[in-house]
């Protein structure tokens, strides 16, 4: 067992519905076997058990671990191709890098870079776009159990206008998903997740292989792309013979309470209502939708409809793997909107960027805040000594200050410890970080 000390900042009670920022300074969390079973005052849990080790956290601040529910694998090495609208990006930067991936010693390299970049920005769960090429999921999945990250992923496929060597079959794409979920499946903190790349790269035949995959795997997940940009969207409802984006996906059983959505940057009112009777989540990824152009994500509209957001990265188009900065960018994003904007407080961006992504994900019952009865997926803010996040959290006059400041002023190199399960992540960081901060204190 082991005593976190440190004060703790978490949104067990949705902001989006009336709940407040839970902070609580000078606490302490206590966690055996992964979960926390005690959490209180530290003078008083320390007095309850006196000698169990102490991990002192104090000078920072230690939230939930962040839960990334879009983010591409492939892209980890092509981060910051600004200047492009989607359909341009991804044919000149990304599908290049992701054919790289046929080779499996290639992918492996840039899995752990992608492990590393998430695990160093506090990501500890994360749905995860694979690659189109089965030893290179099989890759990520590698890594990420390696170093520990929670990782729902799996194939992505797709049979048409990508480029032909990215492209695949019903049948081929049904049984090597189905390996792979034989695989990686419920093993360990692995899950598999179904992946048509887009409607837009996917035949209806290649969607209803798709769906007999989630049939065969229960409790696999289904994630995709959805209404982020005009042309794209105009293209699909040309091959779908004017389907909307939405029903593409829901026509073809794809969509329900497992399927994690990105973007709906321009989703009409019916796909709003769909999504909602269906009980779908929707990845807003506020840095790549402003990157790439692609518009002002419309919050208000989903929220008011009851459709679940939560936040992702979507690296490469996105500028990064932090959900620091993705929460800054989605509050940006809603300022821009004006009117049409939803306000979002510092206890908005967590929520966001935690509890609302172990919910889009199916596990908030385990992750997502710190209350006791959860793992113990964390991590602890401690910005370098007179940094202007240090500077603006020392001169901070209460919690929701000083988490403001994080989002506007934190990056992953303020993020000093990530623990899942209650153990400390390494992704390959220990000869940069000196192993002293994290030392047991004793007493
Ligand atoms: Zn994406």
């Amino acid at each position: 067992m082991t005593l976190f000390r440190g004060s703790f900042l978490d949104t067990p009670d949705n902001p989006f519905s009336g709940g407040a920022l839970r902070a609580d300074s000078d606490h302490a969390l206590l966690v055996e076997d992964g979960v926390i079973t005690a959490r209180g005052p530290y003078a008083e849990l320390r007095g309850c058990h006196p000698g169990e080790e102490v991990l002192d956290l104090t000078g920072g601040l230690v939230l939930p671990g962040f839960v990334d529910t879009h983010v591409h694998f492939p892209q980890a090495r092509v981060i910051g191709a600004l200047g492009l609208p989607l359909l341009d990006w991804l044919e000149r930067c990304a599908l290049p890098e992701e054919a790289r991936m046929a080779e499996r010693s290639y992918a492996a390299t840039v899995a752990a870079d992608f492990v590393r970049g998430l695990a160093s920005a506090g990501t500890t769960s994360a749905l995860v776009f694979g690659a189109h090429f089965s030893p290179a999921v099989d890759a990520l999945f590698t890594e990420a159990a390696r170093v520990g990250l929670r990782v729902t992923s799996g194939l992505v496929v797709s049979d048409r206008r990508l480029r032909p060597e990215l492209h695949t079959t019903p049948e081929r794409a049904h049984g090597e998903s189905l390996a792979l979920a034989a695989r990686w499946h419920g093993v360990g903190r692995s899950r598999y997740a179904v992946i048509p790349r887009f409607s837009l790269s996917c035949s209806d035949e290649l969607l209803a292989a798709c769906a007999a995959v989630v049939d065969e795997v229960p409790g696999a997940m289904v994630t995709s792309h959805v209404n982020e940009n005009p042309r794209e969207i105009s293209a699909v409802g040309q091959l779908f013979e004017g389907s909307s984006y939405v029903e593409t996906y829901a026509r073809n059983g794809l969509v329900g309470p497992s399927t994690v959505l990105a973007h709906n940057v321009h989703p009409t009112d019916p796909e709003l209502r769909l999504l909602a009777e269906l009980d779908a989540g929707v990845a807003h990824c506020p840095t790549s939708n402003a990157a790439l152009g692609s518009g002002l994500f419309p919050m208000a509209r989903h929220l008011a409809r009851g459709v679940r957001v939560a936040l992702g990265s979507d690296v490469g188009a996105g500028t990064g793997f932090s959900l620091l900065k993705e929460g800054l960018q989605a509050y940006f994003g809603q300022q821009l909107l004006g009117e049409l904007g939803h306000p979002l407080t510092a206890a908005h961006l967590l929520h966001l960027a935690t509890a609302a992504g172990a919910e889009a994900l199916g596990t908030a019952d385990q992750v997502g805040d710190l209350s006791v009865g959860k793992r113990f997926d964390a991590q602890w803010l401690c910005p370098a000594e007179g940094s202007a996040l240090e500077v603006g959290l020392a001169h901070a006059e209460e919690p929701a200050e000083a988490l403001a400041r994080a989002f506007a002023l934190g990056t992953p190199a303020d993020v000093r410890a990530v623990w899942v399960d209650g153990d400390l992540m390494d992704p390959g960081r220990a000869d940069k970080e000196p192993d002293e901060p994290l030392a047991a204190v004793a007493g």
